[in-house]
């Protein structure tokens, strides 16, 4: 496999899919074999636009390929992720990895047993904002997350918790190295008959508090973190991609150009600012490029089907605890 192409077929290519099929029209160890969609108009349209081959058969493109990228709705993401994985097929799957904890487990336990990748495609763990956070010393003790979205049908198959705060979920799991103490949440049920509004507050074990609010019924696009700890305060616009760091320093430390002094207890301190240069890697071409490396051995995947299914399980939770609360 590590001198071949790798045979990869995408299954799904509405929104978001037709960028799988972009992306991995530029990858050089993939070869993009044809596409699948329920929806035979919106195939050939795809279809054209990448010039690829358009399957009238999902069994027959799973049967050719070597691998799949799956970006059909959620609430079919078990059944054709199972149905790949039986014919041996490594998978990215879009994110959430499934809509119930049980397909989750029976997801990756199939993918286990025959040694096959699984993927998650949470992208936000490699946009460039977050990223930019490598070099600094980040444990947070406290996080405010805001995720907001005007009205779409698309994902309403699922609550918001499911579709948009589950980045946010596996965002936080992936920063705060702790399990989860304690969830409160609450939420609304506003145009669907799912839950629309969020807001989590999650305190884990070692003691860090995190406070997620997910809409899906707002006038605009925001997605912001807040990150809080001594010395240290950033705040990441995932969406304009922006991240700037706010640290407290004694005077004498520091080399950086824009700080400001202040006195506290005696001592002359300084708050100094930065704005990390991003990286400008497409983060969706950046999670297909892995999901190959991983499928030849020389990389594993950014986000596992394992953390896939953490996510799943708080995100499951949080809408539990909100459905509960709203009865
Ligand atoms: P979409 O409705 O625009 O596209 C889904 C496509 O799948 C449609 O063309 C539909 O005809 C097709 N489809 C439906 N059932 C199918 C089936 N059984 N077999 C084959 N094709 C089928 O939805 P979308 O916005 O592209 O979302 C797709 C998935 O991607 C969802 O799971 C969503 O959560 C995920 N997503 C992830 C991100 C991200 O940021 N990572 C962003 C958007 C969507």
């Amino acid at each position: 496999m590590l001198n071949k192409k790798i045979k990869i077929g995408v299954l799904g290519v509405g929104h978001l899919g037709q960028h799988h099929v972009k992306h991995l029209k530029n990858i050089n160890n993939i070869n993009l074999i044809g596409i699948f969609d329920i929806n035979y108009k919106q195939a050939s349209k795809i279809a054209l636009k990448y010039k690829t081959k358009v399957f009238k058969s999902m069994s027959t493109l799973i049967e050719e390929a070597d691998a799949l990228s799956i970006v059909t709705p959620t609430d079919t993401h078990a059944l054709i992720a199972k149905k790949c994985l039986t014919l041996n097929k490594h998978v990215f799957i879009e994110k959430p990895i499934a809509d119930t904890l049980n397909e989750a487990d029976k997801i990756i336990t199939l993918a286990n047993n025959k040694n096959l990748i699984v993927q998650i495609g949470h992208i936000e763990r490699v946009n460039p904002a977050l990223l930019a956070l490598k070099p600094y010393d980040v444990k947070p003790k406290f996080i405010e997350i805001q995720r907001l979205a005007p009205y779409s049908i698309r994902g309403t198959e699922v609550p918001v918790v499911l579709d948009k705060m589950i980045h946010d979920i596996d965002i936080l799991l992936s920063i705060v190295n702790s399990p989860v103490k304690e969830i409160q949440a609450n939420g609304i049920s506003i145009i669907t008959d799912s839950i629309d509004i969020a807001h989590a507050r999650i305190k884990f074990q070692n003691n860090t508090v995190a406070s997620i609010t997910s809409s899906r019924i707002a006038k605009e696009d925001i997605r912001k973190i807040k990150l809080f700890q001594r010395d240290l305060y950033c705040t990441i616009d995932l969406l304009l991609g922006l991240t700037e760091v706010y640290r407290i320093k004694n005077k004498s430390q520091s080399k950086s150009a824009i700080q400001a002094p202040f006195d506290y207890k005696g001592s002359k301190k300084i708050i100094t600012y930065e704005k990390p240069i991003l990286n400008n890697i497409d983060p969706l071409k950046m999670e297909l490029m892995n999901f190959a490396n991983s499928i030849v051995g020389t990389e594993n995947p950014i986000v596992s089907g394992t953390n896939g299914r953490d996510a799943l399980e708080i995100a499951i939770k949080i809408n539990k605890l909100i459905t509960q609360d709203t009865l």
